[in-house]
């Protein structure tokens, strides 16, 4: 999943493809969006 820096759109994005333009806005510059990782460590 990659977001648009530009109008802030989640774009999917196939991995064997390599375009990376914003289908809504087309820009080019996409931003990896990270997945929810917690950034605490539970202690136990
Ligand atoms: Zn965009």
């Amino acid at each position: 999943m990659y977001v648009c820096v530009k109008c802030k759109e989640e774009v999917e994005l196939d991995p064997v493809d390599e375009k990376v333009i914003c289908p809504k806005c087309s820009h080019r510059v996409l931003l990896k969006k990270r997945p929810d990782e917690p950034d605490k460590v539970e202690a136990v």
